[in-house]
């Protein structure tokens, strides 16, 4: 049995939330971080992860409960293979959509992939193109589900490509969204594209999908400032409901929340929802960054004087991450 798993019958028979019972292993591991010294904020925090992590693990996502509770509260050592061996540490982040702490980390990732796109475009304009932003819904159904959620992105991705049939040099990028606290599925899409009828638009995609509402219109933001508008949908999670981040959590599971096509996905190097580290180098000499092999509290790290750096994820190795 993992150690959650038995927290959790732990929890359940002693009748406290696993949230509590975390905290109480804290108190028996000293690696952990002492009750003592939680602030109330940190008290809050950890009470919200467990309601998290209890619906997590109900749908059999035992590893990424672990890793939302955990959140920051470990990491690992890192050295580098140049001469001086420069050492850092780096957080074990649970990388999960929508962890308030890796949202807007997350952000910052796609920001930086996906600006690449835009600064082609300044650089290679097509006459008549804008940036423009598209938004398609689809009905409420008061639930959410990975199925539905792929259909969703299946569709979108055939109404644009059916939009942009022959034309080239056009690109697009698409959030997939809720409304805060309940279960309304939408995409917020960036394209770069000429003039498209709101009607031809609402057609298209009411023909794909079934759904009724769709609309367009030209970016009133340009360039990098368009894409910042775009993805602030991924930098916070919308809600502050556990069950519904749990909910969002379990139905994405599996699925990308980002989506690029065309010229963003050209650019976008394979990794369009942004999920590898920037930091595989040194950032004092350049060398390789390599991990040492263990866990340790993120206070104990510290306590060893090494500097933090950002999150550390070896390419491909982490396979069992699957977000
Ligand atoms: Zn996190
Ligand atoms: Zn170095």
């Amino acid at each position: 049995m993992s150690d959650l798993s038995r927290f959790q019958v732990e929890a359940e028979a002693w009748g406290i939330s696993l949230g509590t019972r975390f905290e109480l292993e804290s108190l028996v591991q000293p690696s952990l971080r002492p009750l003592e010294d939680f602030t109330e904020e940190d008290y809050n925090e950890f009470e919200f992860r467990g309601r998290v992590a209890e619906l997590l693990g109900a749908n059999g996502l035992i590893g990424k409960a672990k890793r939302y509770i955990d959140c920051a509260r470990m990491g690992f050592c890192l050295e580098c293979e140049g001469e001086e061996h420069h050492r850092f540490f780096s957080p074990l982040y649970c990388d999960l959509r929508f962890c308030p702490r890796c949202a807007p980390r997350r952000f910052a990732r796609l920001f930086a992939r996906h600006c690449r796109a835009l600064e082609y475009i300044r650089r290679h304009v097509v006459r008549g193109f804008r940036l423009r932003e598209i938004t398609l819904t689809s009905i409420n159904t008061g639930s959410l589900s990975a199925d539905q959620i792929k259909k969703f992105n299946k569709h979108v991705k055939l109404t644009i490509r059916r939009l942009m049939k022959s034309l080239r040099g056009w690109g697009a990028i698409w959030v997939d969204e809720v409304g805060f606290n309940n279960t309304n599925l939408h995409a917020h899409v960036l394209i770069y594209c000429p003039y498209i009828a709101q009607e031809r638009l609402a057609a298209v995609w009411q023909l794909v999908s079934g759904h009724q509402v769709a609309w367009i219109e030209q970016s009133h933001v340009f360039g990098p400032k368009a894409l910042l508008h775009l993805l602030k949908y991924v930098s916070k999670p919308p809600a502050n409901d556990p069950k519904i981040i749990g909910m969002l959590e379990v139905a994405f599971h599996g699925t990308r929340r980002v989506h690029a096509l065309g010229l963003f996905y050209n650019f976008a190097g394979g990794d369009e929802d942004g999920e590898e580290s920037e930091w595989q180098t040194c950032p004092k000499c350049g060398a390789q960054l390599t991990l040492i092999k263990g866990q340790h509290s993120v206070r104990e790290l510290r306590a060893l004087g090494l500097e933090f750096i950002g999150f550390f994820k070896i390419k491909g190795k982490n396979k069992k991450w699957l977000n």
